[in-house]
């Protein structure tokens, strides 16, 4: 406090004044009389000056005390506001770095749906593929002269309604790249409305134009059977073998031919259960075997047939005039060599 100073003139003055009641009475007896009242004026001044300015020192002392007591506590409320300061901006720095990490939670749980919905798809295409027929169930189908989608659906739904639904999956299922080729071959039959083009017994019916009927082919199965038969009258054939075919197309044959007397028509059936021994027996009566496979052909039965024992001719043909029509050509090109 630059304010406080000595009053009166300094310390000097204050100490070269006597106190106390000695020096009051020295004065008195050696100062004359009109000179002691001015004298203890004076005293009683100097002393009332001294009282003041020790009160003015408490009291600067004690406003010196209260304003270091202010100073302190506003120190220390700075302080405090620096602490506050400091931690409020702690938690705006935390909360930054909450957020940075819900920011990298959030790309990381973006990416990880993006991996789940690409994987996903993935699956989904790959389920879709599944379910669809495979390509070879499609080509069987094809193969088998189902055109399209909804002959193929036909026969399927025939199949179910015949309860053959477990045959069906039981054929798609074999490891026998054969299997489903054998079964569209005994299970459906592509017809027309031509009379005598009578469907494979326990076949699904699909009805086609004359030209693609698994019997006629669109030809005339008479005629084919007539060039047939003359055919083998100028080859020396009589007896003639048919093996395999179905047991409808066996009638007819027979229905055809009736009572025609130049050859000797015997139809076997071609069901795998001929043996070796039967198959000797045929040709041994026999001037020519034909084993007739279909477009499958059995193998267990047409096997057993030798050429060297007699003449077999082999035609991959279902329909009834095809298979003739392929015969006839056959001996044809044996007779002309
Ligand atoms: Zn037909």
């Amino acid at each position: 406090m630059g304010g406080v100073r000595p009053l009166g003139g300094g310390p000097a003055r204050i100490h070269a004044t006597p106190a106390g009641p000695r020096g009051r009475e020295r004065a008195t007896q050696e100062a004359a009389p009109p000179r002691a009242a001015p004298d203890a004026a004076v005293a009683h001044g100097v002393r009332q000056e001294l009282h003041d300015a020790r009160e003015t020192i408490r009291g600067l002392e004690a406003a010196l005390s209260a304003a270091e007591g202010a100073a302190d506590a506003a120190r220390q409320e700075a302080e405090q506001a620096r602490a506050t300061v400091a931690a409020i901006a702690r938690r705006a720095e935390d909360a930054e770095a909450a957020i940075a990490d819900a920011e990298r939670a959030r790309d990381a749980a973006d990416h990880e749906r993006r991996a789940v919905q690409q994987q996903l798809a993935k699956e989904r295409d790959h389920a879709r593929e599944q379910a669809r027929p495979t390509r070879a169930v499609r080509d069987a189908l094809r193969a088998r002269g189902l055109a399209d989608e909804d002959e193929a659906a036909w026969a399927m739904r025939g199949w179910l309604d015949a309860g053959r639904l477990d045959e069906w999956l039981e054929a798609l299922d074999a490891e026998d790249p054969n299997a489903l080729a054998i079964f569209l071959e005994q299970r459906v039959s592509l017809v027309c409305d031509a009379e005598g083009c009578t469907p494979l017994a326990g076949a699904v019916v699909v009805p086609v134009a004359p030209e693609r009927c698994d019997v006629c082919g669109g030809s005339d199965t008479r005629r084919a059977l007539e060039h047939f038969v003359e055919r083998c009258v100028e080859s020396g054939l009589r007896r003639v073998r048919i093996v395999g075919g179905s047991p409808n197309y066996h009638t007819e044959l027979r229905r055809l031919l009736g009572g025609d007397r130049r050859i000797e028509l015997k139809l076997i059936r071609g069901d795998g259960r001929r043996n070796q021994n039967d198959a000797k027996n045929d040709q041994k009566h026999a001037d020519i075997v034909i084993i007739w496979g279909g477009t499958i052909l059995d193998h267990s039965t047409s096997g057993h047939y030798d050429p060297s024992a007699g003449r077999v001719l082999i035609v991959a043909h279902r329909g009834i005039a095809g298979m003739l029509q392929r015969a006839t050509e056959a001996l044809g090109q044996g007779q002309r060599n």
